[in-house]
């Protein structure tokens, strides 16, 4: 069967052409959903598909629809097995990308949400590297400031805040860049379009606070646990100047896509010495062994689904 055809939609599996959605939707209209991204590994030597961290993306699309709004019926623990079930039906035996995406179709005119017709798909496509995780990635300080958690809620994952990362990165690519550096209302580093900036400054890692715009992330959470307990790095959260870009000895971007990427140029400057750094190498390394169970006390995070 060819990769991701079956999707879930309205309680059920159906052929992914017929999960669709009217025009008229306020989802499409306004903006009105929220969504997920969530990575599975296929290990050969196993023959086994590991989504990683699964419940907790689903606990923070729960925390997500929560802060917007917006109603919806099976429980995190559902929803993991609801996904399981899809990559077995779609019989993945690749890396994947998994998209669950809920939001409100009601044809009611007003940018309100509605009780009535929230809605819940998830589907799936094969994914290697969403950034270049090996020759490492650039990025521009983008003259589009991060929405603040008081606009569109940064913390969560709205469809609605993705205008903001597009038009970020949107403009960093037309300048030949491949990402965008988001600064906060208040001119402090937040995060990438979509992924979060860790700096390592004198054998530390540095990473904006949480406070500072930007997503829940659980990639960010994974970094901030292995760092200290199993390379003995440690960690600092903070607000972080722009200009402190400038001058860090490595910088690496990170999320469920972008894994851990090296960040080796910020606005035309080499980070570092413009290539990988040890630290990030060494991290890069132990989260993609984390990420295909292979580090037992971290079994935990990785469901398998076959
Ligand atoms: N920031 C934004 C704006 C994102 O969209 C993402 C991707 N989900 C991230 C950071 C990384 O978050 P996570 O590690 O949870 O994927």
């Amino acid at each position: 069967m060819p990769d991701g055809t079956i999707a879930y939609y309205r309680g059920d599996f159906c052929p992914i052409e017929e999960a669709t959605v009217s025009i008229r939707a306020k989802g499409l209209n306004y903006g009105l959903g929220c969504f997920e991204g969530i990575r599975a590994y296929w290990c050969s030597d196993e023959e086994q598909l590991y989504v990683f961290r699964c419940r907790e993306h689903y606990e923070r699309l729960r925390h997500s629809c929560r802060i917007i709004g917006l109603p919806i019926e099976p429980d995190p623990d559902e929803l993991v097995e609801i996904t399981r079930e899809l990559l077995r039906r779609n019989g993945h035996k690749e890396d994947t990308y998994i998209r669950p995406l809920a939001f409100n179709a009601s044809f009611q005119l007003s940018p309100i949400m509605t009780p009535d017709d929230n809605r819940i798909a998830v589907y799936t496509m094969p994914l290697n590297d969403y950034l270049d995780t090996s020759q490492g990635v650039t990025a521009s300080v983008s003259s589009w400031r991060r929405l603040s958690d008081n606009t569109i809620p940064a913390r969560a994952k709205p469809t609605a805040a993705y205008l903001n990362s597009a038009l970020a990165r949107g403009e960093a690519m037309a300048c030949g860049f491949d990402e965008a550096i988001m600064l906060t209302s208040d001119g402090y580093v937040s995060e990438a379009s979509a992924e979060h900036l860790f700096l390592v400054m004198g054998g530390r890692l540095v990473t904006p606070t949480s406070q500072d715009d930007n997503l829940d992330g659980v990639t960010r959470r994974t970094i901030l646990e292995i760092a200290p307990a199993d390379l003995s790095v440690a960690v600092e959260v903070r607000r972080i100047s722009r200009t402190e870009l400038y001058v860090a000895d490595e910088a690496f971007l990170c999320g469920t896509g972008a894994q851990v990427t090296p960040l080796v140029g910020v606005d035309g400057r080499p980070v570092g010495d413009g290539k990988a750094g040890p630290v990030t190498r060494k991290l890069q390394d132990l989260y993609l062994r984390i990420v295909k169970n292979k580090i037992a006390k971290y079994a935990h995070w990785c469901t398998p689904t076959y």
